[in-house]
C-alpha cells in the first residue's frame, strides 16, 4: 500500500511544510536490506549498539529520498531534495505509523504470545486455514518492537485474516505492541523461563503478556495450566476466556484422550458437543500442543474450518532456519524450506547475498511455484523478478507450471521446468560449479531432493555453528561498553575452533572494527574470502612479512628485533605509516615490550617512516577471577602509565586496549578506548555471566546399536565390561576428532534424545562407545557430544582444563556448517 509522505507525516506528527510529494510504500529499518530505494522510508533508529543516523549518507546515494530521523546533521543540507521528517523517538514513530496502518483494517486478527511454539501455532493455523482466508503473517519469527511494526505492515485490502506473534523481553513492551496488532482474538501458548531475566517474576512475565489481549474477543489457553489459568483471573480476562482441557469435560474444546503411534498422534475431543478425531502426523507434546491451540482458535474463529479432519493429518513441520552447506564442485547451498511467499524470498535473498563474497561465486536462485500467495500469478512474479534482479541473482531456476508460464518477466539467465524430477534429470543439474546457491520451494515440490544431491555427501560428524548466537553475544559485550568503544574480535586458532572466514564474514557485516589471527597465514585466508575490515596479526613471524604486507595486515610488535624488522621491510619498500600495534608486557611475562623500554621506542620510532603506531595494548593474566584482582589492578595501572607515556613521546593519539572478555565482563571501566573479545563471543563467559547464548553444538548419529550380554567386553584393551545385559550405540566420533580419549570408559557423557548416557569402553580413533540401555535410542538419532544443555565448561572440567581447550581440539576433519534462525 502507498503512503503519500505528507499523509505520513501527518499521522507521525511532524511538520509537513516543505516536505517534497513522494509516495512510500515500504519500511525500512537495516540499510543493508534495501531493495527499492524510491518506495523507501527509512527509519534512522539508535540503538544501544549502533545508530542509523550514519547510513543516511550512503542510502542517499542509493536514490532514497525519505528519513525519519531524531538529529539533524549538517550533510542533510546538500540533500536538498530529500525529505527529512524530524522526530524524538524513531522508533515510536514506526509503531506510530504502524498502528495507524493497523486502524483501517477492520478483519480478525489473531495474536499469538507466550514463550515458546509462537511461531509454530502461526505457521500451523496459516496451513489450516489458507484456503478459507488470504492470510497475512508476520514473516519468520518477527515479533519484536521493530518486526511487529514491520508485520503489520504489510496488511492490504485484500486480506481477511491476520496472524501476527509478539515476543517481550522487558516489563512495558508489550504496552507498545498491543496497539499495533490490535488483536481480536488472543492465543498465549505457554510461559517458560525464557527472557526472564528483566522481570520480577514470571507472573509478572505472564501479566504482561496477557496485556496483549485487553481488548480481544476472545483469549485462547491450556485449562489445565493452572498457573496461566491464574494470572488470566488476576488480569480480569476471564470473561473472554476460551479454555481448552484435557480434564474438564465442559470445556468448549475437552481433549478426551492423546495417543501416540509409531509417528503419527490420534486426538479424541469433544468440540462444542461434538465427538471428533483427528490424526496428527506428529508425536512430541509440544507439537500436540500447538495443534490444540490452533483447533481452539479456529472453532471460535470460524467452526466449520476444523470440520475438515484430513489437513490436520497433512500439516508439516515448520523449518526454522536458513542453512549453509557445503555443496558439491564448490558450490555453497542455502537450504530455505520455511514457508514460500514473497516475504521470506526477501529475506532469505538478503542472506545469499550477505553470504556472497568477492570471490567468484555466481549466485543462482533455484524456485518454485509461490502457492497461496492471494495475488495473481502475473503481478507476482512481475514482483518477484524484480527482486531478484535487485538482489543481483545471476541465474534462475523456476520450477513449476506458474514460473513456466510467468518466466519471461526475469530478465537473466534463467530456465524452468515443471517439476522437480524434470529439472534433476536435466543435464543442467549436474552443471553446478563456483555458485552460491539459494533453493526455495513450497513443500510439495520436494526440493530437499536436489539439496541432498548437491550436498557434498561428509562425515556424519559436524560442529554446528550458531550465527545468530555470535551476533547476539557481540551485541551483548557491546551493550556493556560506551557505543564509542571499538571491538576487536578474536578469531585466531579457527575462530576457537568455530571455523574463522564463515565469522569474520558474520563480524565484518555487524560493523565489528577489527579481527584478530594469531599468524599471518590465517589473515591471509581471510582476506582471499572478501574480509575487508582491519586485521591484527598476534605473533607476525619473521618469514613472512611478504603475506603480512601484501594482504594489508597489521602486525603486533612486540620487541625492538621485531620493530627493526619491520622498519626495515617497510623502508625498502617504499612504504609510510603502515600501522603496527605496540604490545607492552605488565605482568604476563608472554610477548611484549619493558614498560621502561618506552622511551627507547618512541625514540626509534620518531627517527622513521615506515611505520606508525595504531594501538598500543597489555594482556591481563587473571582477569577472570577475583583472586588475581590485586595483581589486576597494578596490571591495568602499569599499562596506563607506560601506555601515557608511549603516547607523549611519540607526540600523536594512538588506540589504547587491555580488556579481553572476562576483563569486559568484570573491569569495563578500564575500557579504554577499544577491548578485545574472545572466547565471549563463542558463548563461554569467564566470570558466569547469565546473558550468552550458546555458538558451537558438536553433534553425531548413531551408526549402529548392539545388544550385548551381560559379562561381556566393550572395545580396545577390554577396559570396560557391562554388568547386564545392555544396549550399545555406536558413534563415528573417536579421539581424531577431538574427541579426548581421558573421556574413554565412562569419563566422559553424551546427550541422546536429551538424556545423559555414559561413554563406555576406550575411545577409539575415529568411532567411540555408548551406553544406552537406559533410554529409548534409535540408529540414526542425533548426538550430542556439546551444546546448549552439554555445556564445554562441563567436559572441560572433567579434563581438568579449560573450555578454549575443549573448543579448539574439534579437529579440522569436523565439518563447520553455520546457521540463522
Ligand atoms: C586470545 C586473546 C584475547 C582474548 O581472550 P579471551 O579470554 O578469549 O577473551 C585477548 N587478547 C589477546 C592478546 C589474546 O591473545
Amino acid at each position: 500500500m502507498e503512503y503519500a509522505i505528507k499523509e505520513v507525516a501527518g499521522i507521525i506528527g511532524t511538520k509537513t511544510d516543505k516536505l517534497h510529494d513522494n509516495t512510500i510504500s515500504i519500511l525500512l529499518t537495516d540499510s543493508r536490506r534495501l531493495s527499492f530505494p524510491e518506495q523507501s522510508l527509512f527509519f534512522a533508529l539508535k540503538t544501544k549498539t549502533n545508530d542509523g543516523h550514519k547510513y543516511i549518507a550512503e542510502l542517499y546515494k542509493l536514490r532514497v529520498r525519505n528519513f525519519v530521523v531524531s538529529t539533524i546533521l549538517p550533510e542533510f543540507d546538500a540533500m536538498a531534495d530529500a525529505n527529512f521528517l524530524v522526530v524524538k523517538d524513531v522508533q515510536k514513530a514506526l509503531q506510530k505509523l504502524a498502528t495507524n496502518h493497523r486502524k483501517r483494517f477492520n478483519i480478525p486478527v489473531i495474536g499469538i504470545t507466550g514463550s515458546n511454539g509462537k511461531t509454530i501455532v502461526k505457521e500451523f493455523l496459516y496451513q489450516l486455514l489458507h484456503n478459507e482466508f488470504n492470510i497475512v503473517r508476520s514473516p519468520r519469527s518477527y515479533n519484536s518492537q521493530l518486526g511487529v511494526p514491520l508485520s503489520v505492515w504489510q496488511i492490504n485490502e485484500k486480506h481477511t485474516l491476520g496472524i501476527f506473534e509478539a515476543g517481550i523481553s522487558q516489563p512495558d513492551e508489550m504496552e507498545r505492541l498491543q496497539p499495533i496488532i490490535a488483536p481480536t482474538i488472543g492465543i498465549i501458548t505457554n510461559i517458560g523461563e525464557a527472557h526472564q531475566e528483566n522481570f520480577v517474576s514470571t507472573t509478572q512475565k505472564c501479566l504482561e503478556k496477557l496485556s496483549l489481549f485487553n481488548d480481544c474477543e476472545a483469549i485462547i489457553y491450556d485449562g489445565d495450566n493452572a498457573f496461566i489459568a491464574n494470572c488470566i483471573e488476576s488480569a480480569c480476562l476471564s470473561h473472554k476466556a476460551i479454555a481448552w482441557s484435557r480434564t474438564d469435560s465442559e470445556a468448549p474444546l475437552f481433549i478426551e484422550s492423546i495417543r501416540k503411534k509409531e509417528n503419527k498422534t490420534t486426538i479424541h475431543c469433544t468440540l462444542l458437543g461434538f465427538n471428533r478425531v483427528y490424526t496428527i502426523p506428529f508425536t512430541d507434546d509440544a507439537s500436540i500442543e500447538n495443534v490444540i491451540h490452533c483447533m481452539a482458535a479456529m472453532l471460535y474463529l470460524k467452526p466449520t474450518s476444523v470440520n475438515d479432519e484430513e489437513k490436520f493429518s497433512h500439516l508439516e513441520p515448520v523449518a526454522m532456519r536458513l542453512d549453509v552447506k557445503q555443496g558439491i564442485n564448490n558450490c555453497l547451498l542455502i537450504n530455505d524450506t520455511y514457508n514460500s511467499d514473497i516475504n521470506s524470498l526477501d529475506i532469505a535473498l538478503d542472506f545469499q547475498q550477505s553470504r556472497r563474497v568477492e570471490k567468484k561465486l555466481k549466485s543462482t536462485l533455484i524456485l518454485s511455484d509461490i502457492l497461496q500467495s492471494g495475488t495473481l500469478p502475473k503481478s507476482l512474479y512481475k514482483k518477484v523478478a524484480d527482486l531478484v534482479r535487485r538482489k543481483k541473482v545471476d541465474r534462475i531456476i523456476g520450477i513449476g507450471r506458474d514460473l513456466c508460464e510467468y518466466g519471461n518477466v526475469f530478465e537473466m539467465e534463467k530456465e524452468f521446468y515443471l517439476k522437480t524430477e524434470d529439472f534433476i534429470k536435466s543435464p543442467s543439474f549436474r552443471k553446478f560449479k563456483d555458485e552460491l546457491i539459494l533453493i526455495k520451494g513450497s513443500r510439495h515440490f520436494h526440493f530437499e531432493q536436489i539439496s541432498e544431491l548437491l550436498e557434498k555427501k561428509v562425515h556424519e560428524t559436524i560442529l554446528e555453528v550458531n550465527l545468530d548466537a555470535i551476533v547476539h553475544n557481540f551485541n551483548y559485550y557491546r551493550s556493556k561498553l560506551k557505543p564509542e568503544t571499538k571491538m576487536v574480535c578474536m578469531v585466531k586458532a579457527f575462530a576457537y575452533g568455530a571455523g574463522s572466514y564463515e565469522l569474520a564474514k558474520t563480524l565484518q557485516e555487524h560493523r565489528c572494527d577489527y579481527l584478530a589471527v594469531a599468524v599471518a597465514d590465517e589473515g591471509a585466508e581471510l582476506r582471499k574470502e572478501g574480509i575487508s575490515i582491519p586485521i591484527i596479526v598476534m605473533n607476525p613471524e619473521f618469514s613472512s612479512f611478504n603475506v603480512l604486507l601484501e594482504n594489508h595486515l597489521e602486525p603486533e610488535v612486540y620487541s625492538f628485533r621485531l620493530l627493526e624488522a619491520m622498519i626495515h621491510e617497510t623502508e625498502r619498500r617504499g612504504i609510510t605509516s603502515y600501522p603496527i600495534h605496540i604490545k607492552i608486557d605488565t605482568g604476563m611475562h608472554r610477548l611484549g615490550f619493558q614498560p621502561e623500554d618506552i622511551p627507547a621506542v618512541c625514540e626509534r620510532i620518531k627517527k622513521q617512516s615506515g611505520v606508525a603506531v595504531r594501538s598500543v595494548f597489555s594482556h591481563l593474566a587473571g582477569s577472570d577471577s577475583y583472586i588475581f584482582d590485586d595483581f589486576t589492578q597494578q596490571q591495568l595501572d602499569k599499562f596506563a602509565k607506560a601506555s601515557a607515556e608511549l603516547e607523549t613521546g611519540l607526540e600523536y593519539n594512538v588506540i589504547k586496549h587491555i580488556l579481553n572478555s572476562a576483563g569486559i565482563e568484570r573491569f569495563a571501566k578500564y575500557q579504554m578506548d577499544m577491548v578485545r573479545l574472545g572466547i565471549g563471543l563463542y558463548g563461554v563467559s569467564a566470570s558466569g555471566q547469565k546473558g550468552l547464548r550458546n555458538v558451537s553444538t558438536l553433534k553425531t548419529t548413531i551408526l549402529q546399536i548392539q545388544n550385548v550380554p551381560n559379562g561381556d567386553s566393550i572395545g580396545y584393551s577390554r577396559m570396560s565390561f557391562v554388568k547386564r545385559d545392555s544396549r550399545i550405540a555406536i558413534i563415528p566420533i573417536g579421539y581424531a576428532d577431538g574427541l579426548n580419549r581421558h573421556f574413554s570408559n565412562g569419563g566422559g557423557e553424551v546427550l541422546i534424545n536429551g538424556h545423559r548416557c555414559p561413554i563406555i569402553g576406550n575411545i577409539c580413533m575415529d568411532a567411540c562407545m555408548i551406553d544406552v540401555t537406559d533410554i529409548d535410542a534409535h540408529e540414526g538419532d542425533s548426538v550430542i557430544i556439546f551444546g546448549e544443555d552439554l555445556p564445554v565448561s562441563e567436559l572441560s572440567d572433567k579434563l581438568k582444563t579449560i573450555p578454549y581447550e575443549i573448543l579448539t581440539s574439534v579437529s579440522p576433519r569436523v565439518k563447520r556448517v553455520y546457521y540463522r534462525e
